[in-house]
């Protein structure tokens, strides 16, 4: 390990992540503040929501980092959650630095590259669990954790001004059934070698206990399925490969096959099989297959557990499935959790269930049949009295998570703690931890695959719209302003009723617009932007008093 310089710093910097649950972006800087080199760990997405009407995929604003490109060492990747990995694809043109990951997420970041047609520029370097990975300053040692995915992998980044413990998502699961156990060893000879800051996941800080172990899970679903009549459909992560084996091993114990319903269950599986995972169940039926097996021989594993409107259970649910159907005397496990901001569109999807006649089994009725892949308050203070920090770093958590995640740390006596927003920039070393910096973040909208701001004009209309409604004015003028045809007044998404009808209220509005027009002066008339404007301010004002709304309005002026 090189010895430090006197101007050497160690910085830390989420741009995304911290104050929000998603879009993880972490960035680790050394070196001078002229002069930094830095490691990337993480680069994953979040979902819109019905703030974002159209948006469904929202990224990390990489400006700060991208300007400094150059001088990224690498991308390391925890693991293979959405949160963590899904933005690669579209923002690896602009970082271009080598990516490194465990071969599960290895496999899957594969497979969204070759889809984004980056698979033969992008540098994979696939690193065994347990390896190093040195990156000048930063000697990297992954940890293998326990979580909801296979390979999570915690980093143990340590740098000449001492040593980080970046935990990624994890929880303390004593028999995971898939892959190793938490390498507990592992953690505490880093304690022991001395760790200057954890930054740790925060999601279930407000949880007491512990989160549960997938092996509890099998316990309670492999009676409970061999116990059911009908058709059978479970919904579960895609990426709960431990939880897709236990469902199937359910099965078979019932006597009935597993069909994947929903495209990333079976991506997810294939890159299980790619590293070894799952070899010994029986194959699992085509859609089109199942159908030729009676409804007791038959268990559909579906994507669509938060009720994503287009995922294999919303269809099945909405009767449009063109392989699958549910209905009276069939049963539907939800093998998830509602993820906040969720709520709605879930119970949208059980009524529908519920109306065909599927009985629902969740959670709350069913304890046991789920547990979260997040550590809760006992395993946080395992972690703690593993690791011995000097400062917690909490992130993974929105505002409140990370000021409880403080709190709970100082009862620990850990010595220092700093909860940062996107954008700050925690010095860890030398001194006392403090934010020394705040550069650009924000958030960056896929829409209609376009890279947009977050408060984007396109956005920003589409919203308007869809509360308020769209007017739209057309005119043909004469060279001299005089009105050839016109104007022309249609309205979109306006209520109008039998007392005022809609002709009445377009002819309205055309009166207003044509008078607005006879009202401006000589050169005015000449002027398209001019009419344009007049119009537009006559139809709202117009608007404004019919509905008490202000609709967009758009004006189209002709010239013959
Ligand atoms: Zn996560
Ligand atoms: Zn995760």
């Amino acid at each position: 390990m090189p010895t430090a310089t006197p101007e050497d710093e160690l910085v830390f910097l989420p741009l995304g992540g911290s104050n929000e649950i998603g879009m993880n972006f972490n960035l680790y800087g050394f070196g001078p503040a002229y002069d930094r080199r830095w490691i990337v760990v993480d680069l994953g997405v979040t979902f819109g929501d019905q703030t974002t009407p159209g948006v469904e995929v929202i990224l990390p604003d990489p400006t700060f980092i991208e300007e400094h490109a150059e001088r990224i060492l690498g991308i390391v990747l925890t693991h293979a959650h959405e949160d963590h990995i899904g933005a690669v694809a579209w923002l690896w043109p602009r970082l271009k630095a080598p990516i490194y990951a465990t071969p599960f997420t290895a496999f899957v970041l594969r497979e969204k590259l070759r889809e984004a047609d980056l698979l033969d520029e992008a540098r994979i370097i696939e690193a065994p669990l347990g390896s190093s990975i040195d990156l000048g300053p930063f000697q990297i040692e992954l940890i293998t954790l326990t979580h909801s995915i296979p390979e999570p992998n915690g980093l143990a980044i340590r740098t000449p001004l001492g040593a980080v413990l970046h935990t990624g998502d994890w929880k303390i699961d004593p028999e995971p059934l898939l892959g190793g156990a938490t390498d507990v060893a592992a953690i505490r000879r880093l304690g022991d070698e001395g760790v200057l800051a954890m930054v740790c996941d925060s999601t279930n800080v407000f949880v007491d206990g512990r989160a549960g172990s997938e092996a509890e899970v099998l316990e309670t679903l492999m009676p409970l399925i061999v116990g059911l009549k009908g058709r059978v459909a479970v919904a579960c992560f895609a990426s709960n490969v431990a939880r897709m084996d236990s469902v199937a091993r359910a099965a078979e114990a019932a006597g009935r096959r597993v069909c994947l319903v929903g495209r990333s269950m079976r991506r997810m599986a294939a890159a299980a099989k790619s590293v070894g995972l799952m070899q010994d169940l029986k194959p699992f039926l085509e859609e089109q297959e199942s159908k030729s097996f009676p409804p007791q021989q038959v268990l559909y594993l579906c994507t669509g557990s938060q009720g994503e409107p287009r995922a294999a259970l919303a269809r099945i649910a909405d009767g449009t499935h063109p392989h699958v159907a549910l209905g009276q005397g069939d049963h539907c496990i939800f093998s998830s959790r509602v993820i906040p901001g969720n709520e709605i569109p879930i119970r949208n999807l059980q009524n529908k269930l519920a109306d065909r006649g599927v009985r629902l089994l969740t959670e709350r009725d069913h304890p046991g049949i789920h547990v979260s892949g997040h550590p809760c308050r006992d395993e946080l203070a395992d972690m703690y009295h593993w690791a011995r920090p000097q400062i917690a770093v909490p992130t993974h958590g929105e505002r409140r998570h990370l000021l409880e995640h403080c709190a709970f740390a100082r009862d620990l006596q850990i010595p220092q703690q700093i909860a940062p927003r996107n954008g700050d920039m925690v010095r860890l070393a030398p001194g006392r931890a403090d934010i020394i910096d705040e550069v650009p973040s924000g958030r960056l909208f896929v829409d209609a695959g376009v890279l947009t701001p977050e408060n984007g004009e396109a956005l920003r209309e589409r919203r308007h719209a869809a509360y308020n409604g769209v007017v739209t004015v057309s005119v043909v003028l004469d060279g001299r302003g005089k009105i050839v045809s016109g104007p022309q007044v249609r309205a979109l998404g306006l209520p109008t009723d039998d007392d005022y009808p809609l002709e009445d209220v377009l002819d309205d509005l055309a009166d207003e617009a044509e008078q607005a027009l006879a009202r401006l002066k000589g050169e005015d008339r000449e002027l398209d932007d001019a009419i344009e404007t007049a119009m537009s301010r006559a139809v709202k004002k117009a608007s404004q008093r019919i509905w008490g709304r202000r609709p967009v309005v758009e004006t189209t002026v002709l010239r013959i």
